[in-house]
Formats: structure tokens, sequence, C-alpha cells
């Protein structure tokens, strides 16, 4: 058996100890006689296996106590409905747009009221994160939106905006994890848990408890309501119950690694092996600006799209997967999220500097 270097955006690289667990647990669950893929939602231990990962998530994250967590389906993507309508009591909302995502999200949020737009890096292909100087937030805005960690652009906020007391909500998707986060500053922390902490098809939502209505927009789904899942302790009907048993599986990894400061110094030193080959380098280029560096998503370019090609081609010879970039960006994407080893970064400088000999 032989594993690569995946640096996929996501579903991407997990930690191999926690795949091996998996595969031992499979057929037989902690003497259960059975795999946690066939064990009923509402088990004791699957109780055991929900409860645990929620309590373990808290104390990584150090989440305070008004803070309910919730792990659901739907993706990233359902959230881009379902904050907007949990959320908009006066029908309001400020979103900052620095990516794709939060593009995205702005343009969900149009659909259930009236999203503003209060500042923008399109003008720049969002190769920066927006001037959070000055902003303009409306007096009657539910909240203030941002995507922390653009995925595609490899962009990162270098702080937090000043959202004048309204409350923060913040797509983290592709930073879940990484680094620690002061979970007080944010309203509402979300993430889909393919790009940092495990398999596809489970969304952790993060709500401060005052943010958790009944009064809620009217034709919302009742299995979309905040306060629904709240009550249910995310069981209002079958979790993705799998994917929650391996998240649990991956929260013990970190954990044991020392926790998000530990993370963080890992994922820092990572990235500044990539970071400083690429400011060294004449042939190739980081696209995003140097203060908005993602830790997490590093695209680069040569400028040369039949070199780029090439590079991607011939990666593979060099056991590397998934290092094409982003169809918006072009050139190549390294996702070096907790679970690549720092092997793997070195392994892909040794191969840019050799290719930048041949054909720099
Ligand atoms: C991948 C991604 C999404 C979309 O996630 P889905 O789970 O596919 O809906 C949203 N936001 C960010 C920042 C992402 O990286």
């Amino acid at each position: 058996m032989s594993r690569v270097y995946n640096f996929s955006a996501g579903p991407a690289v997990l930690p191999e100890v926690v795949l091996r667990q998996a595969a031992a647990e499979m057929l037989d669950y902690q003497g259960t006689g059975m795999s946690v893929m066939e064990m009923s939602h509402r088990s004791k231990p699957f109780a055991s296996i929900i409860e645990t990962a929620e309590a373990d998530l808290r104390e990584l994250m150090a989440i305070p106590d008004n803070y309910k967590v919730l792990f659901l389906q739907g993706g990233a993507t359902q959230q881009f409905a379902a904050i907007p309508m949990n959320l908009m009591q006066n029908k309001v909302a400020d979103y900052i747009v620095s990516g794709s995502w939060s593009k995205k999200a702005f343009k969900e949020a149009k659909l259930y009221g009236d999203a503003r737009c209060i500042a923008s890096s399109e003008d720049g292909n969002f190769s920066y994160v927006p001037n959070l100087d000055n902003l303009e937030i409306s007096p009657d805005a539910d909240y203030v939106y941002i995507c922390q960690n653009e995925t595609i652009y490899g962009t990162r906020y270098p702080k937090l905006p000043d959202t004048q007391g309204k409350p923060l909500v913040s797509d983290v998707s592709s930073m879940f994890l990484s680094e620690p986060m002061n979970v007080a500053d944010y309203g509402l922390i979300y993430g889909g848990v393919q790009k940092n902490i495990g398999p596809a098809g489970v969304v952790i939502v993060i709500v401060r408890d005052d943010l958790v209505m009944e009064d809620v927009l009217p034709f919302t789904p009742s299995i979309m309501r905040y306060s629904t899942q709240v009550a249910a302790k995310s069981l209002s009907n079958t979790p993705p119950a799998y994917g929650i048993y391996i998240c649990g599986l991956v929260f013990k990894w970190l954990k044991e690694m020392g926790g998000l400061s530990a993370m963080q110094q890992r994922n820092q030193e990572k990235a500044a092996i990539l970071y400083d080959y690429l400011d060294s380098s004449r042939l190739f280029k980081a696209t995003a600006r140097k203060e908005d560096r993602s830790l997490m998503n590093v695209p680069f370019v040569t400028g040369d799209a039949e070199l780029d090609a090439l590079f991607v081609a011939e990666a593979k010879n060099h056991n590397i997967e998934s290092i094409k970039g982003h169809r918006s960006v072009g050139g190549m994407r390294a996702s070096i999220y907790n679970a690549m080893p720092k092997e793997g970064v070195e392994a892909l400088v040794a191969y840019m500097a050799e290719f930048e000999k041949i054909h720099g």
C-alpha cells in the first residue's frame, strides 16, 4: 500500500492514524458486533460517539457554555440559506465579499431579505481581503457575514472586522481547527468538515444561544431551524452518523497532537516552507496578497498556462496529487490542511525546485 501526498482542497487528506483506527473498527465497533455505519443513531454507543465528539470539540476550541454545537447535513452551502432564514429578524444583513464562497452566500441571502455587500475585493480577482477599516455597517443589520479563509483564492482575514456590536457570522470551512479562535468574538461559526476535519456530509454550526430563535422567517423548513436542531441535539432526523464518528476520531487526534496552538505552529511552519520558496522563486509566484495569505490554501502560478499544465501533469511522478488550481485562478493550488505532513510540503517544494531548474 502506498499513500500519495494529497493537496486536494476538499474532500481532503485525513490523518492516517484516524483512517487506520476507522478500518480496525469497521466490522466491530468496540464489541458491538457492528460498524458505526450500521448502528441506530438512537443507540447508546452512538449517543456516546456524538456526545464525546461535542465535548472534545468544546475543549479544543474552548467554546463557552452559551454557545450551542450542531452536527448537521447539507454542507456549508445549505447554511448560506439557513443563516439568513434563522437570523434575519430585520431582514437586513451586511456581507463582505472576499471570494467565490462569500459571493455565493451573499447571493443566496438576497433571496430572503435585504443583503448588502459592504465591501468587496472582486475588482482584484479576490487576491486580497477588502479593507476592514471604516466599514459602513447597517444600523439595522441582523448580522455581518464573512468567509474567513477563502479556499479558492487562498486569502485569510488578517483580523476580524469591527461589526459595531452586530453578530459576526463566519464561514470557516477551510480553516476549521487549524488554529485557536476566540469563539466569543462571533455570533455564529460554521463550516463543512470535508476540508480540514472529516469526510463530506457533515457541517458543524457553533451558534450563540440568543441567536437560536423561534421567531425565524416564516417559511423556514423545520429541519433548517436552529431551534429544532438545538432541541433535538442534532438528532431531529438521522444525522450523518458515520461522518460524525470520523470527526470525533479527528478531534481525539488533534488533542493528542497538542491542541490548536500546536496545530497553528505546525501549520505556520508548513506554510512558511512553501511561501519562502515561492518568494525566492523566479518561476513560481503566489497569487494572494502577502498580508492576507492563507495558511491552508496556497494558490500559485508560473505565469505560463502551458508550463502550469506540465507541472500539474508531471506531479504524479512525484507522488503529488490534486495540485491543479481552481479554474477561476488557474495554475496550481496546494491545500496544506492539518493532516498534510511537513514531508508532503517538502516533497512539493523539492519538485518545484527541480521543475524550476529545467524550465526556469
Ligand atoms: C468548500 C466550501 C464551501 C462549500 O461547502 P459544501 O459543503 O460543498 O457546501 C463553502 N465555503 C467554503 C469556504 C468552502 O471552502
